[in-house]
């Protein structure tokens, strides 16, 4: 007795969006950070401590899944 499932998820196809970000000024260094994650108004890279410019990135979309989770413990009182 063989039961088979032939069911093809279709939400392999990877959308992208775009994220503002700050990235080293060094060519050679791979240093960059989401700019909501940035307080400063002009950061320096945490490797090579040179300036870091604004940019933008294409990072893989979150998949969105019903399931929802709390992000931040809210208590009301
Ligand atoms: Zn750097």
């Amino acid at each position: 007795m063989s039961t088979s499932t032939s069911t093809i998820t279709e939400e392999k196809k990877q959308e992208l969006e775009q994220i503002e970000i700050w990235k080293c000024k060094e060519a050679d260094c791979k240093a960059w950070v989401r700019k909501e994650f940035v307080t400063e108004a002009q950061p320096s890279c945490p490797l090579c401590k040179n300036p870091m410019i604004r940019s933008y990135k294409h990072v893989p979309v979150a998949t969105k899944k019903g399931n929802k989770k709390f992000l931040m413990g809210k208590r009301r009182f």
